[in-house]
């Protein structure tokens, strides 16, 4: 007889079954077949949010495709109809900084002198290679996408919509050059903006020399300012030191500085007082510096709690001090260039960073005996976000968007977002309050080509589409191969005002912006014709087929109902797409948003290869398997981080091999008593059977409709959290207490556990798509005619209100079980030893499930105490009770001893025929052996055992030894034994040999003297 089922292996290879699965999904065009399923049924409209085609995946990728692709399936599942685009993040200073570091370019220089437009084809060819690699791994990840329409935002189309959307800005009077101090990295040659390097990895803490220097009063012999600073090298760019008017300074040693109290000093003043005194500059003989009137200002900002209450103030090389020079009309000197290196009209400094600087000034400042003190000190400092160099202040012009006409807006749509957690709204509402200008323009080359055209006449001319710039060019438009440098950039336009040739700023824009705009042009916002293969444009062409929608797309699929990233994006992704959205359209592009934190080491450490507790994608799924990894994701709570490694999965991996044991189970006995499933079961239900099978069916009503609604408000951690704790009753309720049933052909028994692991699968196939499908194969689709082939094809199952009265009688029945237990626990007895009773109080549950506590309790009786047990012990309260029993005393203390006492309520007893109060009273909780508590319940076992019980001990721990035994010896669940006992064991047989046979399909049993034999007959 062929078997129903494929026999399973005792523990589930994760790794192995994974790859199978793939591969069937591959050949029986699984994903496919879903889409045509659901085309046409109601729209799931999801926005990816770009991954940097840049590297592989890393495991924290990982988490956030898992939640994608977790929610995708479940909406698929329901019948929705989804777009399953996938985005590739590809241009800006990812994949520049990547690209020099292969090539070993280490700066501008560098990149100029290999060549732009081979640069250029050196950062695409990454992009290509990567999504390659990133598509391969997040399919191994069962991710389903759809992979060949993948969007690049280095496409030209995309390109052309964020002209459009800046074009859009400066029609609004929002877009202008800034002349500003900004953080900069001098490694990549480029400010950065605020938003991104607001994280909290951007900063290191880094040694730094610390500097006490005078500066010599011009007015006052011999008196000085004593400065503080950290940054020599910004000391040959000082025109100012700045004060605190109201602050007291004191003047001892010939230097100045804030006055401490107790201090001794030959003159005290108050900053006010200071302020426009002049003094002679460090470096007077150097170039830049030449005419400049170094002067005291006032700074209400002044720090006090570090340095000397006077701060040196160079314009060119730090924010606070670029403000003040607007303030005080101060000449700005920038020191360095573009590359961190002093200009050379700065004499002996010329050519060097600001690192190698650091010496030769204090050497000058020695040698001028203008040092007062030189030491070391470590602070936290901030560090490129892509690069990791430290960073330094410029003066530079910027291009900024204004943000302060849309911020109230910005605010008023976020009130609208559901966020979930929702405590990440609040996030966003300060990032939007706080945010300042945007900063969206980069000194670097292969990013998304600023379109602006600044003509000498003074008009800003900002191209908002190629058929634009076509119509606008002087010449170039031949070699326009794409809309990157260098070839955008031999395309001068004449200008709208005065019709003069203009050239293209050099700049490219912030990255985001490409992310950004990705809800309008992905989705073909204001797009007349749907145009195909709209997106294989520009760079991107050749490596996708995606098509440019049309605007009846657009308003079919804006905005998105659901979008996931992880916290950090509110300020990236979340920020700026919404920015972009509001602007051209007046909405949000989102309607709810998941957010989540970050990802560790299992111990709690952040993951760096460099400390070699990083854990590689590829690594994580040859080792522990897709699933498991999903699994891990999925149960953390989003607000809190991810602990990640190979001990957590372990975890999971014990937690899935109950499911995987049950379902070995049934099918063990489903194949030796033919049993043949009924696919219909799974909407209409199992027949009626016993009891425990109603409540197995309603348990597992609770537990669809329970993950339905968590998948609804997309909480993963509800619904691996009630996927165990169903798994847990399934296993170790059900199938405990229903065995027996299995070794006969009941057909109730077999349907109902058939139902409930079926439904089970369904819905936890969302998040471990691999092993519910694999066993769905085994259980339905390999043993149900007219059955889907795949779990992915089956639809959701329909959500039941369960019996719940049912569910809690039962629940209650295990926690009274579980009471028994921990009394044997506690007092040392096995489980397989029988006991006379169990007494139980509290339970109304209990008084129709006697037949079941019984045999879980493994008591010949279970009797229901109305009463409470003893709970309280009492004494005597001797100083109030002596004065007032005088003799008595003595008989209400022999009474109270041995528990003879009736309790009134309220704390009051009688004993010894006196009414005792509760001040009368010393009360101590009893410790009565042989009893547990809970909350609610009392549970008490017989401990005593007589002959007939021990004997009935020993019997089970013979059964048991035998069946060890039949196991140790591989024999077949059906095969029949002979039994040699040893003859110490002779005297259960008279009694028990028909009970041993049957508990161990033994045909005959024999004492001979020996040790404990069997024997296949
Ligand atoms: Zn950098
Ligand atoms: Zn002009």
């Amino acid at each position: 007889m062929a078997r129903m089922f494929a026999p399973l292996t005792a523990v589930p290879d994760h790794p192995a079954l994974e790859r199978v699965v793939l591969a069937r999904w591959d050949a029986e065009r699984t994903f496919e077949r879903l889409r045509e399923l659901n085309a046409g049924g109601p729209r799931f409209s999801f926005v990816d949010g770009p991954i940097t085609a840049n590297n592989a995946m890393g495991v924290h990728h990982a988490w956030g495709r898992t939640l994608k692709d977790v929610f995708q399936r479940f909406q698929a599942l329901r019948g929705h109809e989804l777009r399953y685009q996938n985005g590739f993040d590809c241009q800006g200073l990812w994949v520049e900084v990547e690209v020099e570091k292969s090539l070993g370019l280490n700066s501008k220089r560098e990149i100029e002198e290999y060549g732009l437009a081979e640069f250029a084809a050196r950062c695409r060819e990454r992009v290509a290679k990567y999504a390659e690699v990133i598509t391969e791994q997040s399919r191994r990840l069962g991710m389903w996408m759809d992979w060949d329409n993948d969007y690049y935002t280095f496409a030209d189309t995309n390109i052309e919509y964020i002209w459009r959307f800046l074009k859009e800005v400066h029609r609004r009077g929002w877009l202008f050059l800034g002349h500003r101090s900004t953080q900069w990295c001098p490694r990549c040659g480029t400010s950065l903006s605020q938003h991104e390097q607001a994280g909290e990895g951007n900063y290191e803490e880094l040694d730094h020399p610390s500097l006490h220097v005078r500066f010599p009063l011009k007015e006052r012999k011999g008196e000085a300012l004593v400065v503080w600073t950290t940054t020599p090298w910004t000391l040959p760019a000082n025109v100012a030191a700045a004060v605190k008017p109201d602050a007291e300074y004191g003047l001892s040693n010939g230097g100045w500085r804030l006055a401490e109290s107790g201090g001794e000093y030959e003159r005290i003043a108050r900053g006010d007082e200071l302020v426009g005194l002049e003094y002679s500059g460090l470096f007077d003989e150097l170039t830049p510096q030449q005419g400049i009137a170094h002067r005291v200002i006032p700074w209400d900002d002044v720090v006090l709690d570090e340095g000397t209450g006077i701060v040196h103030i160079a314009p060119g090389a730090g924010t606070d001090d670029f403000e003040l020079s607007r303030v005080h009309d101060l000449p700005v000197l920038v020191p360095i260039d573009e590359s961190g290196r002093f200009y050379p009209e700065y004499g002996p400094f010329a050519g060097l960073s600001t690192d190698e600087a650091e010496e030769p000034v204090i050497a000058a400042l020695r040698e001028r005996g203008l040092l007062v003190e030189a030491g070391r000190v470590t602070h936290r400092y901030p560090i490129c976000w892509r690069c990791r160099t430290p960073l330094v202040f410029r003066v530079v012009d910027d291009w900024f968007i204004g943000v302060d006409g849309i911020r109230g807006a910005l605010l008023d749509e976020n009130a609208k977002v559901e966020w979930t957690p929702p405590q990440y709204r609040k996030r966003m509402d300060d990032w939007l309050r706080n945010m300042g200008d945007w900063n969206i323009s980069r000194k670097r080359y292969f990013g998304l080509p600023l379109p602006f055209y600044q003509c000498a006449c003074g008009n800003l001319n900002v191209v908002g589409s190629r058929a634009e710039l076509e119509r606008r060019a002087v010449r170039g438009l031949e070699q326009l191969q794409e809309l990157h440098r260098p070839w955008i950039d031999e395309v001068p336009i004449s200008c709208e005002s005065c019709g003069v040739e203009v050239q293209r700023i050099p700049d490219v824009g912030d990255a985001w912006l490409d992310a950004g705009i990705v809800p309008l042009s992905t989705l073909g916002w204001e797009n007349p014709t749907w145009v195909e293969h709209g997106y294989a444009t520009g760079a991107a062409e050749g490596l996708t087929g995606a098509d440019l929608p049309d605007d009846t797309y657009w308003q079919q699929w804006f905005p998105a109902g659901w979008i996931s990233e992880m916290r950090e994006q509110i300020r990236l992704w979340f920020y700026s797409q919404f920015f972009m959205s509001m602007t051209l359209v007046g909405r949000s592009p989102y309607r709810r948003v998941l957010t989540y934190e970050k990802l560790l080491d299992e111990t709690g450490r952040e993951m760096h290869r460099s400390w070699g507790n990083s854990i590689d994608a590829d690594e994580a799924f040859d080792r522990m398997g897709a699933d498991v990894m999903r699994w891990l994701f999925c149960e953390v709570p989003p607000a809190q981080n991810l602990k990640f490694g190979y001990g957590p999965a372990r975890e999971v991996q014990r937690r899935l091999l109950t499911l995987w044991n049950s379902v070995s189970f049934l099918v063990t006995y489903g194949n030796i008593e033919d049993f043949r499933p009924v696919y219909a079961d799974l909407t209409g239900g199992p027949p009626e059977g016993q009891p425990l099978d109603a409540w197995l069916v309603s348990r597992t009503h609770q537990l669809v409709a329970d993950t339905t609604a968590a998948y609804e408000r997309y909480w993963t951690p509800a619904v691996t959290a009630a996927f165990d704790a169903f798994v847990e009753d399934l296993s170790n309720w059900y199938i405990r207490r229903s065995r027996r049933r299995f070794y006969g052909d009941d057909e109730a028994a077999f349907r109902t556990l058939w139902y409930a692991l079926v439904q089970s699968l369904r819905v936890v196939a969302p998040l471990m798509p691999f092993l519910a499908d694999e066993l769905w194969r085994n259980l339905v689709a390999g043993a149900c005619e007219r059955a889907p082939d795949s779990v992915h094809l089956a639809g959701w199952p329909e959500v039941h209100e369960p019996d719940t009265t049912l569910l809690t009688e039962i629940a209650e029945v295990r926690e009274l079980v579980e009471l028994g237990r921990q009394v044997r626990a506690e007092e040392g007895v096995k489980l397989r030893q029988p006991l006379r009773r169990a007494s139980i109080h509290g339970s109304e549950a209990a008084r129709s499930h006697l037949d079941e506590i019984r045999e879980e309790l493994r008591v010949k009786e279970v009797e229901l105490l109305d009463a409470a047990p003893l709970r309280f012990r009492y004494k005597p309260n001797l100083r109030v009770l002596g004065p007032r029993l005088g003799r008595d005393l003595s008989a209400v203390r022999a009474a109270l001893e041995v528990g003879e006492f009736e309790e009134l309520g309220e704390g009051r007893i009688r004993a010894a025929g006196h009414e005792l109060g509760p001040d009368e009273l010393i009360v101590e909780r009893a410790k009565e052996r042989g009893w547990a508590h809970s909350d609610r319940f009392s549970v008490g076992l017989d401990l005593d055992l007589d002959p007939e019980l021990e004997r009935e001990g020993r019997v089970l721990d013979l059964i048991h030894a035998l069946n060890a035994l039949r196991k140790d010896r591989g024999l077949e669940l059906t095969d029949r034994i002979a039994v040699t006992v040893p003859a110490s064991q002779s005297d259960l047989l008279p009694e028990h040999a028909d009970w041993i046979k049957q508990e161990t399909l033994a045909v005959r049993i024999e004492a001979d003297g020996g040790s404990l034999e069997i024997e296949k007959v």
